[in-house]
């Protein structure tokens, strides 16, 4: 006989299977969803359900188990019915990259969506690289409010927009599209949640000397941010050095040339080196670290990278990007609902995600 521990490592197995099949059903039921508004067909089809179990019935070894098969066929089928509900009597939205998995915006954003009294349904979109006008042309008709975008097309989407705000043309990239009249209008709410996490922690960036690594999309945000904040001098570090690149208000430098810098104020990692599931990974060696009083770090899973570990280690304040997510988010449902979401929702919201995560 086989230990309790042994078997329930065997269940444990099965269930992380089951949830990836359901969340599997569950995008499929809102393709239904989809398809049933498209055509005017009612949600509920009793046929279909009695046809789902006896087509199953088949599949079922031992027929002892027929009314747990049947139980927990019919509970499927209801949650699919109130999940069609609520997304076809709701705003749609969504998250757009290329991979997603334990994205935690929908969290996110369904808490904001509580906190304000609106009803959404948030989704996550994986579009392989080389696809997205395809997928754009496709879905920018299928009734979505708005979208959020992440790595890596942030800037490859601003060619397919109709219209772009002056701030997100001015960073060069754009996290948020809002579906309105027809039209897809980009906006950049990267800018935003990085002004907020700067206030809540108190870091002052007037006057100081600032070392953004990498120089993506996030990157020029932050940038544009600490140049609006009257930073006194900036170095963006690249892999590839100044060759090929000039970003105005910046000094772009090597690796290299970072470590032969003098002493700065802030660090602010701006690349996805350290993000789960390469947590090892870390953009720069510990020693430079000394260099600075303050580090902060965009990556939020894990809470704690490296780069931040070793920060600590060295008595400087240490900040992720939790904050800075969850302010952009906030910043985008103001866009999509046209509201004005006060400061402490971010707040609350920060603390829910951080007991959640
Ligand atoms: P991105 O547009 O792909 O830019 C990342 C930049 O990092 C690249 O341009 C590159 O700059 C550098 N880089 C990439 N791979 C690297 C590697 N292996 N080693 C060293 N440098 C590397 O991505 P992004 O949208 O800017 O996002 C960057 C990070 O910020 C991600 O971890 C993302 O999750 C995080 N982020 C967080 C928030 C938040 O709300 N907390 C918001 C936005 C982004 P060079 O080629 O110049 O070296």
């Amino acid at each position: 006989m086989r230990e309790l521990e042994q078997i329930r490592n065997e269940i444990d197995s099965i269930d992380m299977q089951l949830i990836e099949l359901l969340e599997k059903r569950i995008d499929c039921v809102i393709e239904v969803a989809e398809f049933k508004e498209k055509h005017r067909i009612p949600i509920l089809n009793k046929a279909r359900e009695e046809e789902v179990i006896s087509k199953n019935s088949r599949y079922l070894k031992n027929k002892m188990y027929y009314d747990a098969m049947v139980d927990f066929l019919s509970s499927n089928m209801r949650i699919s019915k109130e999940l069609q509900n609520i997304y076809m009597n709701s705003e749609r939205y969504g998250l757009l990259g290329e991979k997603l998995g334990h994205s935690i915006s929908p969290m996110i954003h369904s808490l904001a969506l509580k906190e304000t009294g609106n009803r959404g349904f948030y989704r996550l979109f994986e579009v392989d690289r080389g696809c997205l006008k395809q997928w754009f042309e496709e879905t920018k008709d299928k009734g979505l409010k708005g979208i959020n975008v992440t790595i890596p097309y942030k800037i490859e989407i601003m060619n397919y927009l109709d219209k772009i705000s002056d701030e997100a043309r001015r960073i060069g990239s754009v996290n948020t599209v809002y579906f309105k009249d027809g039209e897809a209008i980009g906006y950049n709410t990267d800018y935003n949640g990085f002004g907020k996490l700067l206030s809540k922690f108190k870091i002052r960036v007037d006057e100081k000397k600032i070392v953004i690594l990498g120089s993506g999309g996030a990157a020029r945000s932050v940038l544009c941010c600490c140049i609006d904040n009257n930073a006194e001098e900036i170095f963006i570090v690249s892999r590839g050095g100044n060759k090929n690149k000039e970003i105005s208000g910046a000094k772009v430098i090597s690796y290299d040339e970072l470590y032969s810098l003098d002493n700065k104020d802030i660090i602010i990692n701006c690349t996805p080196c350290g993000m789960y599931p390469l947590v090892e990974n870390t953009p720069i060696k510990e020693k430079v670290l000394s260099k600075f009083q303050t580090a902060v770090d965009l990556i939020y899973n894990p809470q704690e990278t490296i780069f931040l570990k070793s920060a600590k280690n060295l008595g400087l304040q240490c900040v992720n990007g939790l904050y800075m997510l969850v302010a952009q988010a906030v910043a985008a449902q103001e866009i999509w609902n046209d509201i004005k979401i006060d400061d402490s929702i971010i707040d609350k919201i920060y603390m829910k995600t951080m007991e959640m995560i």
